[in-house]
């Protein structure tokens, strides 16, 4: 169900300052934004700046924006006006997948963007839009439940959040069940701990889009399928998944709606109080002790992610104390699947 929309709103995907805008025409007149924010677009006459105002704070003024295509205009200039470097696509994980997927970047593009056109199949085929159109989504009790996607640094403890979650209602929350390509072992059943198939199937699923993620260990493939998705959601549960921040784009469809939280790791200095100390603080870290250049990289790890991906996430929950984060991400879950929610209109229309 979608509220009878006719205003525009969107969302912003890049953080704008007019005061560091030397186009706009009146920088005291510009709305500043950050990525992520929802904008009311009040006024598209003019070509290339519009008005608009903050979705969430509809008492303040209306100010001016760039307009899409200006945005599109700025990013294609500065795309022509880097230098070219040779890249791998990041997704080419997988050993025969590597000869293919040589393509040429632009040097300080992100990921999403330099995963560009001439890549084959597997990564995204536009640049990213500055606005996404949105539209207010509430679930009806007879849709399906949204995907939950965990995102966040290694180390941070979304595993443990998301057993966590399983175990407090195990008839309501599951994660899906993987494929793999190692041998099935003799107290396995097919469908139960894994999907076993073949390497051909796998990459096959992974060049159609059919993986959300997918990694290698020991020399064999694991990863996650849109459909082992959909059989948990089929059956009227919440499916909790974590995911690279690099399948967010493959997750957000309509048939999925994800709901993207990050976990996100506190300050070093309270992680220096209870990931160092883990022993005593949680039961979870009971064997692990992280050292100060593990914290040092999941935090640099996070402001990475918050910087390239923070647009496509809904909720930020940090990952302070285990059962405080517990108690916020259940939370969240199902503020997720019982209110109103910003989606893309593309999942509605
Ligand atoms: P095992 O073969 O012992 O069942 O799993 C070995 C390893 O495979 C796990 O520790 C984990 O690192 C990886 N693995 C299992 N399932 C998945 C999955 O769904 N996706 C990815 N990327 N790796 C997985």
């Amino acid at each position: 169900a979608v509220s009878n929309q006719t205003t525009l709103y969107v969302r912003a995907m890049a953080d704008y300052c007019p005061l560091q805008d030397p186009t706009i025409p009146c920088a005291d007149a510009g709305l500043p934004f950050k990525k992520g924010e929802i904008l009311q677009i009040v006024d598209q006459n003019d070509v290339l700046w519009w008005q608009a105002k903050k979705a969430l704070d509809l008492n303040t003024c209306a100010g001016l924006i760039p307009s899409n295509h200006l945005l599109k205009r700025k990013q294609r200039e500065f795309w022509w006006s880097q230098p070219f470097q040779p890249y791998t696509c990041l997704r080419s994980t997988i050993p025969g997948f590597r000869k293919s997927m040589r393509l040429c970047r632009r040097k300080s593009q992100n990921v999403q963007q330099s995963c560009y056109a001439q890549c084959p199949s597997i990564c995204y085929s536009t640049v990213a839009a500055p606005y996404e159109e949105v539209v207010r989504y509430q679930r009806h009790p007879s849709d399906r439940n949204r995907l939950i996607v965990l995102v966040g640094p290694s180390g941070v403890g979304i595993n443990e959040l998301r057993r966590r979650l399983i175990q407090t209602n195990p008839r309501r929350f599951q994660s899906a069940v993987p494929h793999t390509t190692r041998a099935q072992k003799s107290y396995e059943v097919n469908g139960r701990e894994y999907h076993y198939v073949s390497k051909e199937t796998f990459e096959n699923l992974v060049y159609t889009h059919r993986m959300l993620e997918y990694g290698e260990y020991k020399g064999n493939l694991y990863g996650t399928s849109v459909d082992a998705v959909q059989t948990v959601l089929d059956e009227g549960k919440v499916c909790i998944v974590d995911l690279e921040p690099q399948g967010i784009q493959v997750a957000r469809t309509h048939e999925l709606k994800p709901y993207i939280i990050f976990i996100k790791p506190p300050s070093m200095s309270r992680m220096r109080q209870s990931r160092e100390n883990a022993r005593i603080i949680t039961d979870y870290y009971v064997n692990i002790r992280f050292k100060e250049e593990d914290l040092e990289e999941m935090e640099d790890s996070a402001k990475k992610m918050e910087a390239q991906f923070g647009q496509f996430f809904d909720q930020v929950v940090m990952n302070d104390s285990l059962q405080e984060a517990c108690v916020q991400l259940l939370s969240a879950v199902c503020h997720a699947q019982d209110e109103p929610q910003w989606v893309p209109a593309t999942w509605i229309c």
